[in-house]
């Protein structure tokens, strides 16, 4: 089965350079890949939605935390559903680190996007100064998962120091953490959940990331913002 490439373009691109990138991205997919989710600003969503025309899905990258409301310069779940997005990343890392987002603040988010009936990718992942304790630091952040309703969550792997660095975690990194993952959801909610490994993943090593039995697909910032580079990674994961 295809393995989904989600791409998150961060803080970049202006609407122009969102529609050439689109249409560039489909000129070289052709027919046939729609294995791929692209999380723009919240201001391209409606731009990428139109311009993909059907293929692929469109992704917010954060979420307000509540429904309305008198909260500046935010954006709520319903208003996401809108303009067209399909789902919603929660918990990045740098929400986590730069906005100071806690636990309970991403279970509020979760709830409210779930709500909104969007997909939810929910990012985990240890700083370096955690890695020694990585089992009790992804437990935790998994635990806002407690009370929800699985089916419509992907969970997103991504060790904050390999993010934008050009540092990639090892196999066995990315195997001991996606197992610690697969098996508390099995312990805790007798289920399966898919896992997306993010951290520096470009074409080049998207095979040997993919080829990992637990690996459902990747989560990608940098080289996501290259249409040529977004569409060997879609083709690798077919
Ligand atoms: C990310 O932003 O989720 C990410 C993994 O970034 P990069 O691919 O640039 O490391």
């Amino acid at each position: 089965m295809a393995k989904l490439v989600a791409g998150n373009f961060k803080m970049n691109k202006t609407k122009k350079e969102a529609e050439d990138y689109c249409a560039e991205l489909l000129t070289l997919l052709g027919k046939g890949y729609n294995n791929f989710l692209i999380c723009p600003p919240y201001t391209l969503i409606e731009c990428v939605k139109r311009s993909l025309n059907g293929r692929g899905a469109v992704g917010a990258q954060n979420v307000a935390l509540a429904e309305s409301g008198a909260y500046t310069g935010e954006i709520s779940a319903k208003m996401l559903k809108d303009v067209g997005a399909d789902s919603c990343l929660i918990g990045h890392s740098e929400r986590r680190h730069i906005y100071g987002e806690t636990n309970d603040d991403i279970a509020k988010k979760l709830n409210l996007v779930q709500k909104e009936g969007l997909k939810t990718i929910l990012c985990v992942g240890e700083t370096l100064e955690e890695h020694r304790r990585l089992k009790s630091v992804l437990e935790s952040q998994l635990s806002v998962l407690n009370d929800k309703d699985l089916t419509n969550i992907i969970v997103a792997y991504e060790p904050v120091w390999a993010i934008g660095t050009g540092k990639v975690a090892t196999s066995d990194d990315i195997i001991k953490a996606h197992t610690i993952i697969k098996k508390y959801v099995k312990d805790k909610f007798n289920s399966e959940i898919s896992i997306l490994y993010g951290g520096s993943v470009k074409p080049e090593n998207i095979s040997e990331i993919l080829a990992l039995g637990v690996v459902d697909g990747v989560l990608v910032g940098g080289a996501s913002l290259d249409a040529k580079k977004m569409a060997q990674m879609i083709k690798s994961a077919k």
